[in-house]
């Protein structure tokens, strides 16, 4: 295991070898992080101070130093350009024109870069799970429970079902006219908190989910209706909104867009927020 000294080391390593000639007006801290499943390093600045954290499955002896070495680098890359820093800033945007690559690159880092790129696409998943089994764990135990409480929450008594929700769809299908079969299924999604949005399209699977607070019938038709005719409407004429609007309102959706428009904008995120907890603490009792 590589202690937070070793990790300085190498920062200064790094510095010295790709970064001399560049002004430290702030000062940087480096430490390990949290243990992350995708993101290596990160830099923000804090306080007047840089602080560089970097993934703390980069500590384990097993990872090659080269990840260390590109992260610091890419950190650093950002640092330069007022990004993390008080340096003016450079570019509008921290990695748009694969700004940070080239800057690496510039400063004799390219084969670090190439060579970890190369292990973490190589490696990084087995490596991570082999680390992290317990946190895999848990995420699945934590989504099996999610899950659980759905369809305990789902089975109570006056819901709305999928089988009506697909019925909605035939009528809605006919009043557009709509000759082009839905090219999914319809499904409950297993919501946690980030779910923000009323209904989410998995192409790869071909299914569109809908929150499960819509089986809630305190929830108008109208805002199920509208979810089913967006999605139906989006496979028709693509995904600009300003032509699946005119195209609802041409077929005589208009109150049911108006409505569930509205509800989305000043119902909806209360009612999410209040009612997930529900469905959570449903199971937490049982
Ligand atoms: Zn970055």
């Amino acid at each position: 295991m590589r202690s937070n000294e070793w990790l300085e080391q190498r920062f200064q390593l790094v510095l010295r070898r790709h970064f001399y000639d560049v002004n430290l007006v702030n000062p940087v801290d480096v430490s390990y992080g949290i243990r992350a499943r995708r993101r290596l390093g990160s830099i923000a600045l804090v306080d007047g101070r840089s602080i560089i954290r970097v993934n703390r499955l980069l500590a384990e002896d097993t990872v090659p130093t080269f990840v260390v070495d590109a992260t610091i680098g890419h950190e650093m890359a950002h640092y330069t350009h007022g990004f993390g820093s008080t340096l003016p800033r450079k570019y509008r945007h921290a990695h748009r024109g694969a700004v940070v690559d080239t800057e690496m690159d510039n400063r004799g880092m390219h084969d670090i870069r190439l060579q970890a790129n190369a292990w973490v696409k190589e490696s990084w998943g087995t490596f991570y799970i082999d680390e992290c089994g317990d946190l895999s764990a848990k995420k699945q135990r934590r989504d099996s429970l999610r899950k659980l409480c759905w369809e305990r929450w789902l089975a109570q008594c006056d819901r709305r079902s999928i089988e009506e929700i697909e019925e909605r769809q035939a009528v809605i299908m006919r009043q557009l006219k709509s000759t082009t079969a839905p090219a999914y299924r319809i499904d409950w999604l297993v919501a946690g908190p980030r779910h923000t949005a009323l209904s989410y399209f998995y192409d790869s699977e071909g299914v569109l989910r809908f929150h499960g607070l819509l089986a809630d019938r305190r929830i108008s038709d109208s805002v199920v209706d509208f979810e089913v005719a967006y999605w139906q409407v989006r496979q028709v004429v693509g995904a600009d909104w300003s032509r699946i609007r005119t195209f609802m309102l041409h077929h005589g959706l208009e109150s049911t867009l108006v409505e569930a428009i509205a509800w989305r904008q000043r119902v909806w995120n209360v009612f999410r927020k209040r009612n997930v907890d529900e469905v959570f603490q449903i199971a937490e009792q049982c």
